[in-house]
């Protein structure tokens, strides 16, 4: 049986040898954590929707997942308010950097869920009462996704909500559009939270895995968020999941996906699999370099290029 038919039976070391040849890329340097990150540091995972797992060296190198949060706290906030989150934000993609000063026109809405004027709204629409209440929920949250208790680096959690200026310039522009109903900088303060999580690659395959399965995690086997959540989330991923490199993304990997500063990138195939690359170096969008070319590698071998047709 070939790795096309048997994810079990891909080689992830082989693939990860074969991506060192991409070069390219630099270091985020948006705050210190992130400008330390080691250039080589290249782990890849999948789990499949029956729970199978294969992960490569380094597959457990932690990192803060950043963006590569946003497809979850989108689902979080759906679980939580239903169809009244969907009228909250739009969902169409922008073509512009993740942290665009720019709302809907019209509207004052966040222009999806997967930049960041549309996490930090999405945080904030997660039942609590307070900013330490929506943290906790969100953290269990994610927690429940990846199968296993997550945590905060404190630390980066200070640096993103201190240095991020341009995500405070946004929830003021929500506050004074009446889009963002809690205060400006608990919004910064709980999406800074979120992206100081803790992951690494074999927990975001995991994550993935749990979209791609309709919302139940296959490896502990816990309904997350239901069955339609997950597949909100997983379009949105698909349109705009990897900012202005999303159309590029979706022809040359054609499987949904979130990318991060971190260099993390989460894929969700639906029914199929949830898989991760962590690899620091981005390309201008703010792509991990080596994480587009393992998961266009992967797309091929597995087959998931979700506009494919097998070759007569
Ligand atoms: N912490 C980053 C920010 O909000 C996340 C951006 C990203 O990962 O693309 O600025």
């Amino acid at each position: 049986m070939s790795a096309a038919e048997d994810p079990r039976r891909l080689d992830l070391d082989d693939l990860r040898v074969r991506a060192f040849g991409e070069r390219g890329g630099a270091v985020d340097d948006s705050i210190p954590e992130l400008a330390e990150a080691d250039p080589d540091l290249l782990g890849i995972a999948l789990v499949t929707v029956d729970g199978a797992t294969r992960a490569s060296e380094q597959a457990d190198v932690k990192i803060s997942i950043q963006s590569a949060v946003k497809p979850f706290l989108f689902a979080l906030a759906l679980q939580d308010h239903g169809s009244d989150a969907l009228d909250r934000l739009g969902i169409e993609p922008t073509g512009e950097a993740f942290d665009a000063i720019k709302l809907e026109s019209g509207t004052g809405r966040p222009p999806n869920p997967m930049v960041n004027a549309g996490a930090l709204l999405t945080a904030a629409l997660v039942d609590g009462d307070d900013a330490e209440a929506r943290s906790r929920r969100i953290l269990a949250g994610l927690s429940a996704f990846a199968g296993r208790d997550l945590r905060v680096s404190e630390r980066i959690a200070e640096n993103e909500h201190l240095l991020g200026d341009r995500n405070h310039a946004l929830a003021h522009l929500m506050r004074a559009e009446g889009t963002l109903e809690v205060g400006a900088d608990d919004a910064v303060a709980v999406y800074a939270r979120a992206c100081a999580v803790l992951v690494d690659a074999r927990d975001l395959a995991v994550m993935g895995a749990t979209l791609a399965a309709g919302g139940r995690n296959p490896v502990t086997g816990a309904d997350v968020v239901g069955a339609a959540v997950a597949r909100d989330v997983i379009s949105v991923m698909a349109t705009c999941g990897v900012y202005d490199g999303s159309g590029r993304w979706m022809r040359r990997v054609g499987v949904p996906a979130k990318s991060s500063v971190s260099g993390a990138i989460v894929l969700a195939a639906p029914g199929v699999l949830g898989a991760a690359v962590v690899s620091p170096p981005l390309d201008a969008q703010g792509t991990s370099v080596r994480g587009h070319a393992v998961s266009a590698a992967l797309s091929e071998e597995l087959g998931l290029h979700a506009f494919g047709v097998p070759s007569h």
